[in-house]
């Protein structure tokens, strides 16, 4: 069993952002020569997220107005005190920041409508995603 590893460096511009990198994963489980085994994903930053599921302009924006009525940046939040962003935080943790796929026959397994994406809460910043693919 092999363990292949990359970082990333996602830059993102504003504030609130969804940023598609699947192609970018697909790169680097090509590069793994991995044929069978699994994907993890990775963002080690408490105020980003990932999420897998449909990138199209306008379910992008509905994914963040969720984030805006679930999470409600400036809604009171204690940790706002200290740097503004309580509501990155929280919806980092409750979004959760890493993925599991499976890679079947060298391809990272997903649907049709299915993308990798970064969802920055609290930029702009440079983002870093660590990818490991494991299997043999
Ligand atoms: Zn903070």
């Amino acid at each position: 069993m092999k363990i292949y590893s990359e970082e990333l460096s996602i830059k993102s511009e504003k504030r609130f952002q969804v940023i598609n990198i699947t192609s970018r994963v697909e790169d680097v489980v090509r590069r793994s020569g991995v044929s069978e085994g699994f994907c993890l994903i990775f963002v080690p930053h408490a105020t980003a997220a990932l999420i897998i599921n449909e990138y199209e302009p306008r379910i992008v924006s509905d994914y963040i107005k969720w984030i805006m009525e679930v999470f409600k940046p400036g809604g009171g939040w204690e940790h706002d005190e200290i740097d503004d962003n309580a509501h990155a935080h929280i919806a980092s943790s409750m979004i959760g920041s890493s993925r599991f796929l499976p890679v079947m026959r060298g391809v990272l397994v997903r649907g049709t409508w299915q993308e990798v994406m970064l969802v920055e809460l609290d930029g702009p910043r440079t983002r870093r995603v660590i990818i490991q693919v494991v299997g043999d």
